[in-house]
């Protein structure tokens, strides 16, 4: 047998499969096993990706791998991560690395204890051969004596009797052993019902429908199960439907994939999986060591857990039979990974369903316009306790005093007063995002960036939020020597002080990357938890989906930020912020209200989100992309190349461009090229980036992957970087 070999290299040019020659001693190796072999002069890591009975390769230079680890994956997980590489503009090795056990190729997991793949058993003649005289070594004997305790792997037979692996196998050809190669231990999950909740709550209509729904697909033949979007409004119970689905799922034997944005700042959701569901969950967080990460992989890969829940990276978990993948807060912009491969975890988990036979499940309160449009809908109107949302008052931010707006100020000054809750959102964080001299106009800005510094007063220092660069903060202007210097534009810490002095005595917690990095994010959440009355501030991690049944005011500063980048999914972005924000409010029995602060109240994301009206919204969204040719109508492409000094990268995005053009020409009519247009230097390095915008995805991928490698391995751009991005967000 041959085995087709993707060596884990990080060398882009070193594209496998390679072929090896199986010997006897790699009986149980198969796709998704996990070789070390042998590569010219060096020993390299290398996933199986196909097996052959012949190779091109001609005999004598076959060569056998040296052995295999005990950590290998599923077949159809190979599939996917080599998927990946190719979507998404990677290499093979970096597709494969993700479907890996945590720690594979880079040793920063547990040493990974070579595979042992035949498993000795003894015979009824051998049973008798140990009582009768026949002639036998003594430990052939003992290995015989050893197996009628019961079967045992071949190695650690070999390691107990003395008996080495040549006398085995005559053991083997004299009937009184039997040596089976595919005599693994069981790899299907087990289903034990240890730990199984029945459902906390009587269901509603809705979710009983929505939960038949998902049943039904569950059931259906492969070919027609359709991916399910969960259209809920904030607060109807999207999380039970989640809970349930996953129940009705491992009732069927299969196991279920649960995808959240980020765990630490949403604890509430694995905690109700892990309070249903016990030891069969496997949970994947950022907070585990690596150790305890591998620990979690090898509980799914040996099905003794059988719903995993993780970020975007729990898409590639090792599970069998895999019949559910949910996809909580779908509209999530975490389920894109930012380095290579540039993989977003929603289009993954819609190819592993297909792939798998799956049911792929993705909920939100506010889909994107793309999962709108290409997936079956099931809605959950209205909140479980047929409460009405809270109802959202757009107030002009040049109305406001300071920060506030009297509007604002009062109706904290109601929570104070009733003892209650609210939750403030201002997407910046610092005091005052940036400073100028008051005399001469200089601006304080990043030495490696083009941006300016932001002022993080507690900790007297002005910082990039790019690069991490921070400087003390200045007392006077290096250049005019004024001592006078101005602070603009407020951000959470500021405001934070802000509240306090308003809200006194209620306690203020501030959220935002600042605050947590002390503590952590859930000490903060649990505090605001726990005080019976008090204001939450931050930035977006605010607006996650947090369920504090007493807060009843929800309040956004500064609204129409997000909407003057020039992205095309700004507008999309500030409707799920605000609305995912009012989603917090009003989840009690005393209801709740929202304040939203913006430049422009009239501006079509805020109207829409004031009324909670997705369908609405989504409508007026798919019109202008489908106008424009934005996804879901067309694909995005997008090359960022970059270099130390100036030059270099603006002429490699032109030769890269330039080369995309002419493949275009030819095959990819339909597909324009945006750019190169300058990005603004950041982390030390000049930018320059390309968009290629196209109906024909895959033809332009290619036509991308090829143009970047040509130019990349062209020594006139030697000084260039290259990443490309399919489907920037
Ligand atoms: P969503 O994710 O849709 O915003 P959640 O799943 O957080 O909503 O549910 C909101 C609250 O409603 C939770 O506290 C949950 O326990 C509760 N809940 C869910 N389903 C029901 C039900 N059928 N009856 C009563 N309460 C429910
Ligand atoms: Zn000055
Ligand atoms: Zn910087």
């Amino acid at each position: 047998m041959i085995a087709r070999v993707e060596p884990l290299t990080t060398a882009r040019a070193l594209r496998g499969p390679f072929d090896y020659r199986l010997g006897e001693a790699h009986g149980g190796v198969d796709v998704g096993s996990v070789l070390v072999v042998p590569f010219g002069r060096r020993r390299v890591l290398g996933v199986v990706t196909s097996v052959a009975s012949e190779s091109e390769v001609a005999p004598e230079r076959l060569v056998e791998p040296l052995s295999a680890l005990e950590a290998d994956v599923p077949a159809p997980l190979v599939s996917l991560g080599l998927w990946v590489a190719e979507e998404y503009c990677s290499t093979p090795a970096r597709g494969l690395a993700l479907v890996l056990a945590p720690g594979t190729g880079t040793g920063s997991g547990r040493p990974l204890r070579a595979r042992r793949s035949l498993l000795a058993a003894v015979t009824p003649a051998g049973c008798e051969a140990t009582e009768g005289p026949r002639r036998l070594g003594a430990r052939q004997q003992a290995a015989l004596r050893a197996l009628a305790e019961g079967p045992m792997r071949a190695a650690a037979l070999v390691r107990a009797s003395g008996c080495d692996h040549a006398g085995l196998r005559r053991l083997e050809e004299r009937g009184l052993v039997r040596l089976d190669e595919t005599a693994e231990p069981a790899r299907r999950p087990v289903f034990a019902e240890v730990g199984a909740r029945p459902g906390a709550h009587e269901l509603t209509t809705a979710q009983r429908y929505a939960l038949a729904e998902v049943t039904a697909a569950l059931d259906a033949p492969p070919r027609e199960r359709e991916p399910l979007l969960l259209h809920g409004v904030t607060g109807s119970g999207k999380t039970e439907v989640y809970l349930r689905a996953t129940e009705e799922t491992l009732a069927r034997g299969r196991s279920a994939i649960v995808l959240v944005p980020e765990i630490a700042l949403t604890p509430q959701t694995a905690g109700r999986f892990i309070e249903r569901f016990g030891d069969r969950v496997a949970v994947l967080h950022s907070a585990l060591t690596a150790r305890e990460r591998y620990d979690e992989w090898a509980r799914l890969r040996r099905g003794d857990a059988v719903v995993c829940v993780g970020p975007r990276s729990a898409v590639f978990a090792p599970l069998e039979a895999l019949g559910l993948i949910v996809v909580d807060e779908e509209h999530d912009p975490s389920y894109k990974q930012e380095g290579d491969p540039r993989y977003d975890a929603r289009r993954v988990a819609e190819r592993r369903a297909a792939q798998e036979g799956a049911v792929l499940l993705a909920g939100t309160a506010t889909p994107r316009p793309e999962a709108w449009h290409s997936l079956r809908r099931i809605s959950l109107p209205e909140r479980v306790d047929g409460r009405a949302l809270p109802p959202v008052e757009v107030v002009s931010s040049l109305e406001a005093t300071g920060a506030l707006h009297p509007r604002t100020r009062e109706a904290l000054d109601a929570v104070r007063r009733r003892e209650e809750k609210a939750i403030v959102l201002l997407n910046r964080r610092g005091w005052s995002n940036f400073l100028s001299c008051r005399t001469c106009g200089r601006a304080w800005g990043c030495p490696e960036c083009d941006v300016t510094l932001v002022l993080h007063r507690s900790a007297g220092r002005v910082s990039c939020h790019h690069c991490g660069h921070t400087e003390s903060v200045p007392s006077a202007c290096p250049d005019c020597g004024s001592v006078s210097i101005a602070r603009h534009g407020a951000g959470t810490e500021q405001l934070g002080d802000e509240l306090e002095d308003l809200v006194h005595p209620l306690p203020v917690v501030r959220l935002d990357t600042d605050s947590a990095a002390a503590t952590g994010v859930g000490p903060l959440l649990e505090r605001f938890e726990r005080e019976p009355t008090g204001v939450l501030v931050g930035t977006q991690m605010v607006a996650k989906g947090h369920d504090f049944p007493e807060v009843t005011l929800g309040v956004v500063l500064d609204a129409d930020a997000t909407l003057r980048f020039p992205d095309f999914r700004a507008e999309e972005r500030t409707f799920a912020l605000v609305c995912q924000l009012a989603g917090r409010s009003g989840r009690g029995p005393r209801g709740g209200k929202v304040i939203v602060q913006a430049l422009e109240p009239g501006a079509r994301p805020l109207r829409h989100a004031a009324m909670h009206d997705s369908a609405g919204f989504t409508a007026g969204e798919l019109e202008r992309r489908r106008a424009l040719r934005y996804p879901p109508f067309g694909h995005l492409i997008r090359v960022v190349c970059s270099s130390a000094e100036p030059g270099p990268e603006q002429e490699a995005a032109e030769a890269v461009g330039e080369r995309i053009e002419e493949s275009i020409a030819r095959a990819t009519p339909g597909a324009t090229v945006l750019g190169p247009a300058p990005l603004f230097r950041r982390q030390g390095r000049e930018r320059s980036q390309l968009v290629v915008k196209t109906v024909e995805r895959a033809a332009a991928i290619e036509a991308v992957r090829r143009a970047v490698d040509e130019v990349a391995a062209d020594r006139v751009h030697g000084e260039a970087n290259f990443a490309v991005d399919v489907d920037p967000q």
